[in-house]
Formats: C-alpha cells, structure tokens, sequence
C-alpha cells in the first residue's frame, strides 16, 4: 500500500490490528467455520465479543458501578432525539458550540422547552463561552465537549449543579474522563473508537425514569440496559471492529498512556502552526481541540492555500481539507494517528515556508 497520513475527521484512521484481526473475523469468527458478518447474534461466541466490549468499556474509563454502557444503531444524531426523550421533562440547557451542538438543541426543541444557555456563533464558534450561570430549575445541561468542525474543546470535567449529558463522539478515549460526573455520555465511534455504524451511550441507572413522556421501545435506554444492548440485532461487525479498537487501545496503555501522546501530538502541531510565519491557528489558544486542528494560511498568504493542498497532498497527506463552514484546513489527531503521521505533516509545513521564503 502507498505510504499515507490520514487525518480524516471521520470516519477515522483505526489500528491496523483492529483491521487484520477483523478481516480474520469476517474469514472465520472464532473458530465457528462461518463470517462474523453470517453468525448469529444469540449464541455464546456472539455474546463473549459483547461481553468483551462492554468489560474493555468499563475498564478503559473506569466507568463506576452506577452506570452501565449500551451500543446502538442511528448514529450521535439519533442520540439527540433519545437524550431529549430520556430526559427532558419541563426545561433544557444546551451549550450552543457548533453545529452539532446546534442540532442537538434543534431535536430537544422538537420534544420540550429547550434553550442555548451560552452561544460561540457570533465568532464562528472559534471559542468556548465562559462563565455562564446555571439554573437550578433545569433537568440538564447538554455540552459537546468537541466540537470536530471548528476544533474546540471542553477537556475538564465540569462540576455541574444540575444533570450534565455530553456529546464525547470526537474525543472519547482520548483522555481519562471523570465517568460520574456525568448523567449520559453518548457519541457516534466512528470519531474515535471504531468504524460508523455502532454508537455508545454510558448511563447512570437512576438517571433514567423521571420524565412522564411514554417512550416508544427503541428509544428507551431502559430497553437496551435491560437487554445488554441485544433487544434487537446489533451493528456486530461494527461492534467487533470497536472490540478490536479497544483492545489495541488497552494494549498500548489505555486512556492514561493515550493522552499524553494526544497532547505531544497537539503541542506538535499548534507549535509549527504558530512558529510558521505562513499559517494561522482559528481556534481560541485556550479552547484548542487535541483531536481536530483548524487552520489556515495567514493573513498576507491566502492565495497559497490550493498550493499547500496539492504540495500536502503529493507528500502523501490525506483529509486536511477544513470543513465547508469554516475553510482552510483540518488536521484530525484521533488516537490511531501517529506521532511520525503528525511530523510527516509538520515536515510538509516546514518545506512549505522554505519553498516560499
Ligand atoms: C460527527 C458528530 C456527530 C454526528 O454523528 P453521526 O453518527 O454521523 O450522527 C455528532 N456529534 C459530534 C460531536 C460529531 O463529531
């Protein structure tokens, strides 16, 4: 295969492991004689690969005994529609930060009152709002702790007087996170942890059952704690390949190890975006992503930038192109994103600036 950097926002770069091990999967899924793609979700070999999922799950975040963690179909959007119908009974907070953000938001306000109780979009969600009160008299706070299109991050823990719910799809299993601090974690894994298809959702028990709403079946998180995620035919190949994710994840160091080269990759790249005379970094320094790094050429430069996409390109670095909404260029460092990916790129910026001096 051709020697390429991939910083595809997602789908993301997996392990190549993750990928052989599956391809075995699909061959001949432990021993059966059949396709992981073929078996059936109701036997034993099936149920150790959930078993196996949702123990690396728990292992890799700590997850405490008070919450359990599901996998399901829809993708993170769906989840905007469940988190509102689990949940919202008289009032909702949202932190608008982008636009998946926004649209959460937009789904709840399909269901119940639901409001933006702070809003980055008058600068183009560059940055993340500070300060902002929380009432008491709300049954949650959503929060996107980041935000894959305009490169911003919430990386602390809040305390939170009220329920907190958090779209972790682009940064989960990137660092160590504070599990019971938390009412719902939800996200696509596509991001992050494993290919489209399958999401998570990591609840505490008793969070569930306060709103009076009939909740049909399928969005009922009840349902799928209940039947460990099985009430229905699961995404298993999708499952598997997040298996196999987390196993690669879990041999290498878990989240611990994980973040701290997350962070030498960022320092990598936000130190040659801001030492480089030629290119300018669009997020707020302290809201800065790990996970997605937005740029562009810098005031003076911008004619440059087609050239720097065909020079990148041909030095084999793949998906920098930044989202339609906000142009320039997007790095994504998820966790199977090397650090020589990141200097292969930060190399091509180097050469870049010699070139044009
Ligand atoms: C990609 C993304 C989504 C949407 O995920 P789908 O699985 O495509 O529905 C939601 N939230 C965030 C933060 C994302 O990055």
């Amino acid at each position: 295969m051709k020697k390429v950097h991939v910083f595809n926002a997602g789908p993301c770069l997996l392990p190549q492991v993750a990928i052989d091990n599956t391809i075995e999967a699909l061959k001949d899924f432990s021993g059966t004689g059949i396709s992981l793609i073929s078996i059936s979700h109701r036997t034993k070999e099936w149920d150790a690969v959930m078993d196996e999922c949702r123990s690396l799950w728990r292992e890799l975040l700590h997850i405490p005994d008070t919450h359990e963690v599901v996998f399901l179909g829809g993708g993170a959007s769906l989840q905007f529609l469940y988190v509102a119908m689990n949940y919202l009974e008289k009032k909702a907070a949202y932190l608008d930060t982008g636009v998946w953000a926004h649209k959460a938001l937009k789904e709840a306000q399909g269901i119940g009152e639901a409001y933006a109780i702070a809003c980055s979009k008058d600068k183009n969600y560059t940055y993340i709002p500070k300060g902002f009160e929380i009432p008491s008299d709300i049954d949650y706070l959503h929060i996107t702790t980041n935000n894959t299109i305009y490169g911003t991050e919430i990386r602390e823990d809040m305390d939170c007087p009220v329920p907190l719910i958090a779209d972790m799809s682009s940064d989960i299993m990137s660092r160590p996170v504070d599990v019971s601090k938390y009412d719902l974690i939800y996200g696509g894994a596509q991001k992050n942890v494993g290919p489209a298809g399958v999401i998570f959702a990591i609840i505490r028990k008793d969070s569930l059952g306060r709103v009076s709403r009939y909740i049909p079946t399928m969005l009922d998180y009840r349902t799928h704690i209940d039947k460990l995620s099985m009430f229905n035919t699961p995404p298993v190949f999708a499952i598997y390949v997040m298996k196999e994710t987390l196993k690669w994840l879990k041999g290498i160091g878990g989240v611990e190890a994980i973040d701290k080269i997350n962070q030498r990759k960022a320092d990598l790249l936000y130190g040659e975006i801001d030492r480089n005379p030629l290119f300018v970094g669009t997020a707020a320094k302290e809201d800065r992503s790990r996970m997605n790094v937005c740029f562009v050429m810098a005031p003076g430069y911008e004619d440059l930038q087609d050239e720097f996409f065909a020079f990148a390109k041909e030095r084999g670095m793949i998906g920098i192109k930044g989202h339609r909404s906000v142009g320039g260029f997007r790095a994504s460092l998820y966790n199977a994103c090397s650090e020589e990916d990141v200097q292969a790129l930060v190399d091509c910026m180097k050469e870049f600036e010699q070139l044009k001096k």
